[in-house]
């Protein structure tokens, strides 16, 4: 029998990282506005915008930072409310709270994503509409592009989860106004810490560099957008949340790497969303149609189990050396919204909350073996079948 894997152990960086770490811990340059061009982090930002189709990137210190960059740069207001699913990573409503704008939780459903009957009543008095794919799971973004347009106001897309995912063939991250990447170490790219935002949007991308911290005529160093950089001199805030020339040098040798990393990802996914969807006790939500997901973890829920049974699930799933994580039973869990005290007063939203009380997550990275994954999958099995039937067991 394989043994259970460590599924929060990363994949090594790819070795070409090396030489140029190398090269800057001997010239000492890791400020991305030191050499006059072709910077790591510049040639990261020119890479990504490729890969992405897109014709301005942003790299910055996190995706929490480009998604508070990202609000910033659309000039809402203080006061303005974002509408954000009500499950996501709480630095998501935090990004809110810190670009001085109120987030306005919309219920998801029970195939983790917004509620699209909740979206539409929230939708029409919102200013921004900021869309998590929480772990990498797209809602009907026709809709919410849609409805955004009608109330003509802006999205931005929380793709942190995402890179690779695309939706009707369309890059997830490039749908809305502005899209935002994490290169943290449990995401698709691993820097440890690290984001980018992509747009097509000049005025968009020069406020965000600006804000990033190009300060003076560091703006030069970006693909010229002389006119709305000269607009914005010296007229916006400096956040300094700029990226690190070592950060771009270990993120850029990953990303001839995605494609098969995505590949590998949903072969992965697929064979154990399979296997568990067998069990009488659990459901993978299957992915909306037109979404093709590149995941590095799956989520399914528990079904036909009480709060006694689920519990029960949990420690038989520890006592087989693999905890699956219940977002809603796990305590202080920080994807689930009642724990965002920070807000204030929190609506009750009980669609989401049933959902969480029954939703499982468990990582599988996309370097895992088939053999792992079915050693996964089997401990999951085992563990349902433990409490469900524990005389057949
Ligand atoms: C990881 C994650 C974030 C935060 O990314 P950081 O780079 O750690 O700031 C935000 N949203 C989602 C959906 C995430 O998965």
């Amino acid at each position: 029998m394989t043994v259970l894997p460590d599924t929060h152990h990363a994949e090594a960086i790819p070795d070409e990282a090396r030489a140029e770490i190398d090269r800057l811990l001997t010239s000492g340059d890791l400020f991305r506005y030191t050499a006059p061009q072709d910077a790591p982090v510049a040639l990261l930002e020119a890479e990504f915008a490729d890969l992405m189709g897109c014709k301005y990137a942003l790299a910055v210190a996190s995706c929490s930072a480009a998604l508070f960059l990202s609000m910033k740069a659309l000039g809402l207001a203080p006061g303005a409310r974002v509408l954000i699913p009500a499950f996501t990573f709480a630095a998501v409503p935090s990004a809110v709270v810190h670009a001085d704008c109120v987030p306005v939780l919309c219920e998801v459903g029970e195939n983790y994503r917004i509620d699209l009957n909740d979206f539409h009543a929230k939708a029409a008095s919102v200013d921004a509409i900021l869309i998590s794919h929480m772990r990498g799971h797209t809602s009907d973004m026709d809709a919410i592009l849609a409805a955004a347009e009608t109330h003509g106001i802006p999205v931005i897309e929380d793709a942190a989860h995402s890179l690779g995912t695309t939706w009707h063939g369309r890059k997830i991250g490039t749908l809305g106004r502005v899209g935002c990447f994490s290169f943290q170490s449990y995401k698709m790219i691993n820097a440890g810490e690290g984001g980018i935002l992509v747009t097509d949007d000049a005025d968009l991308a020069a406020r965000a560099v600006i804000m990033s911290g190009a300060y003076e005529h560091n703006w030069k160093k970006h693909p010229v957008l002389a006119e709305p950089f000269a607009r914005w001199q010296n007229r916006l805030p400096l956040y300094n949340t700029r990226l690190s020339n070592l950060s771009a040098a270990v993120i850029r040798p990953q990303l001839p790497h995605l494609a098969r990393r995505m590949s590998d990802g949903r072969a992965n996914h697929d064979h154990v969303a399979a296997r568990l969807n067998v069990c009488p006790w659990i459901t993978v939500p299957a992915p909306l149609p037109g979404e093709e997901r590149a995941p590095d973890s799956i989520q399914f829920n528990l079904t036909g189990m009480s709060d006694a049974e689920v519990q029960a699930f949990v420690a038989q799933t520890d006592a087989a050396g693999m905890k699956v994580q219940v977002f809603g039973l796990s305590t202080d869990n920080a994807r689930a919204f009642w724990n965002w005290q920070f807000l204030g007063d929190l609506p009750d939203l009980p669609r989401t909350r049933a959902m969480l009380a029954r939703a499982c997550d468990l990582r599988l990275p996309a370097r895992l073996s088939r053999a792992e994954c079915d050693a996964i999958a089997d401990m999951v099995l085992d563990a349902a079948r433990r409490v469900m039937q524990p005389q057949a067991a």
